[in-house]
């Protein structure tokens, strides 16, 4: 036929994609969204640069890649450079705990509910007063931004990619496998698998843009330099125009009966699926999805069997899907068990 396709529609003929094309309408982060956290970024940024002259602080996560919902948290980095003078705790400690003290000092402080988060990469959790919008803010954990952006110019790569990652969310959250801190899988490891699905199609809907445009995400590239906005990178030409709906149940399928947990890695850098060799970083895991800059394991947080069989179960029972008005409005997708 003549053209390709170019609207959301031309992907939604059939009943489940038309649904997801109403789930993302309806719960897609709006404008307003971003800017709610975009102006209590800056006024936090001002209150720490007040005590860290050169810090910096950046919106990462869903609410910047376009891959968000109008309830996702604000993932934020703190970026701080040198140390500080006279002190013996980390500068990411001081950052930590002048962002409370300052707040605890002000009659009227607009963040409650602090608290300090001890993981690998350690995040002070706390919500804005009012609001009641929720904020993740680490420090220095600079590869955020980084991918971050990779995120976001897939996210725009091809109309389908935002719908799509927002089902797979709706539905991973509705079976509670959507929870690193719980030893199932985080967003972003979500996020990550359905790339490598889109990648890894007979005819793909997605390149590696890490491969296409190596010097749009050299992994040394200053953070400052790294673009704020959708980026100049031409959206992706894919000769598959598989319905919205198709592309779901695809992923779904894919992960219970083509893809091999035991033997295979994700790698959204390369495009592919790597054979899992015998480095620490691989052996003994359940999951291996591969960091696209750091290339580390983002999926470490399935460590145990339990979970690993839960998270299993869950792509195994989904086909046939039904995605209902109702599941619409409690905001997940419903499998079809009838
Ligand atoms: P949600 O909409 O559910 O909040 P999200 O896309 O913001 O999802 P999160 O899992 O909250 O995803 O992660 C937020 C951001 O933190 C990611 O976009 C990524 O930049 C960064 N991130 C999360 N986990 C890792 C990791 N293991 N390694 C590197 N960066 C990570
Ligand atoms: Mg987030």
């Amino acid at each position: 036929t003549s053209g390709s396709a170019s609207t959301l529609q031309d992907y939604a003929k059939d009943k489940l994609s038309k649904q997801m094309v109403e789930l993302f309408e309806e719960c897609q982060q709006q404008a307003c969204d971003l800017t709610r956290k975009e102006t209590c970024r800056s006024r936090l940024q001002r209150d720490i640069q007040s005590v860290f002259p050169v810090a910096r602080l950046y919106l990462t996560g869903s609410s910047m890649s376009g891959l968000g919902c109008r309830s996702s948290d604000a993932d934020l980095c703190l970026v701080l450079r040198g140390s500080v003078s006279g002190s013996s705790r980390s500068p990411e400690w001081e950052a930590f705990l002048e962002v409370r003290r300052r707040d605890c000092n002000r009659k009227h402080g607009y963040l409650e509910k602090i608290q300090l988060i001890r993981a690998k990469v350690p995040i002070l959790r706390f919500r804005e007063k009012g609001s009641g919008l929720e904020f993740d803010l680490n420090v220095n954990n600079t590869v955020g931004i980084r991918n971050t952006f990779l995120l976001r110019s897939y996210a725009y790569a091809d109309l389908r990619v935002k719908p799509i990652i927002l089902a797979v969310k709706k539905w991973a959250r509705h079976h509670q496998i959507n929870d690193a801190s719980k030893g199932t899988l985080s967003s972003y490891t979500l996020v990550l698998m359905v790339l490598h699905y889109l990648q890894t199609l007979g005819e793909p809907v997605l390149p590696s843009l890490q491969k296409d445009y190596p010097e749009c995400f050299n992994p040394s590239m200053e953070i400052d330099m790294i673009p704020e906005g959708p980026r100049h990178i031409p959206p992706y030409k894919s000769q598959n125009k598989s319905s919205l709906g198709d592309l779901l149940q695809g992923f779904l399928k894919y992960y219970s009966s083509t893809f091999r947990w035991d033997t295979q890695v994700i790698s959204v850098r390369e495009g592919k699926a790597l054979p899992k060799n015998k480095s620490a970083e691989w052996r003994n895991k359940y999951i291996c999805v591969e960091e696209p800059f750091e290339r580390n394991n983002v999926a470490r947080a399935v460590h145990e069997q339990m979970k690993f069989n839960t998270i299993k179960s869950k792509f195994a029972a989904v086909t046939p899907l039904l995605l209902t008005r109702d599941a619409l409005t409690n905001q997940c997708l419903i499998p079809d068990l009838g």
